[in-house]
């Protein structure tokens, strides 16, 4: 049995996390969630150094780190894991988050394959061999770890654009449902967390639209009113999949009751 944290659910005490995606948007704002919840290490792993070094040492350097890791290269990834391994002992928590999105509103009917295959590689791919290694260390330890994994609201939906991006998200269930029935008998738990559409720097840069003006289009996706998603509540659901020790196979939905008739593109 593990340390239990029943009665206890926020703590990460001493725990060693691996971020991907951790330079910006949702993956920074857990980084720095975990690290307030007393992660002994966050290492983010990221394609954007310069931020991603920017992130680690506002966190402080002696509780984040920074690795350049593009998670479609399996010997990236593999090497990730295991200077992590080496360097702080153990892996606990891996939030597989890296994505991308298809840079046009295509229909089915206007597929660019070129960018079918990047998306497939990045955001199905890259989870997959993220799911892959984090459970290899988990399992060599006996590690009773937590993965969690970024889904979205387009992986129970279809979408009227992007197409491409929304197959990725429902490979994203299939992963998790799959790889939880799986690493259950070692005591890992694997769930995703699927979060309505938020202004980061993702959705700004596709839309090439400010902060504000994403905020706008996305106020309509949720029937909850008053309430605006940010990254933080996305981060927040993260925390709770990472400490929850009987939560396994699930995809928690941040979505604010999800208006269906909203372009569904994130
Ligand atoms: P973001 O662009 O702010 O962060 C994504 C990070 O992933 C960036 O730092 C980027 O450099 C990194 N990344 C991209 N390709 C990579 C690669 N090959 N290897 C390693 N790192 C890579 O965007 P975000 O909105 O925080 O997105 C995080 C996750 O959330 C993605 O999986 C995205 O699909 C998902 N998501 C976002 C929204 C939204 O509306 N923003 C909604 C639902 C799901």
């Amino acid at each position: 049995m593990t340390d239990s944290t029943v009665g206890n659910h926020r703590s990460l005490k001493g725990k060693v996390a691996i971020i991907t995606g951790g330079a910006s948007g949702i993956g920074e704002a857990t980084a720095r969630l975990f690290t307030q919840h007393g992660t002994r290490m966050v290492v983010i792993a990221d394609i954007q150094d310069q931020l991603g070094k920017q992130v680690a040492s506002s966190i402080g350097i002696d509780k984040c780190s920074y690795v350049h890791c593009d998670v479609s290269d399996e010997d990236q990834v593999k090497s990730t894991v295991e200077s992590t391994v080496e360097k702080y002992g153990q892996l606990d928590i891996m939030f597989s988050n890296a994505g991308i999105l298809s840079s046009s509103e295509q229909t089915v009917l206007e597929l660019d394959i070129l960018g079918f295959d990047r998306l497939f590689a990045v955001n199905v791919r890259g989870m997959a061999l993220c799911v892959k290694h984090a459970a290899r260390a988990m399992v060599e330890r006996g590690v009773s770890g937590s993965i969690v994994c970024t889904g979205s609201v387009a992986a129970s939906h279809g979408a009227k654009a992007r197409t491409d991006y929304c197959m990725t998200k429902h490979a994203v269930l299939g992963l998790v449902r799959s790889a939880s029935l799986q690493l259950g008998e070692h005591g890992i738990r694997v769930n995703s967390v699927s979060p309505n559409g938020l202004a980061t720097p993702l959705t700004c840069r596709v839309q090439g639209k400010s902060v504000e003006e994403v905020e706008k289009v996305y106020e309509t996706f949720a029937r909850l009113k008053g309430v605006l998603l940010k990254v933080e509540h996305v981060a927040d659901a993260v925390l709770f999949l990472a400490c929850n020790e009987f939560v396994s196979g699930h995809d928690l939905v941040v979505d604010g009751v999800f208006v269906p008739s909203s372009s569904t593109t994130t």
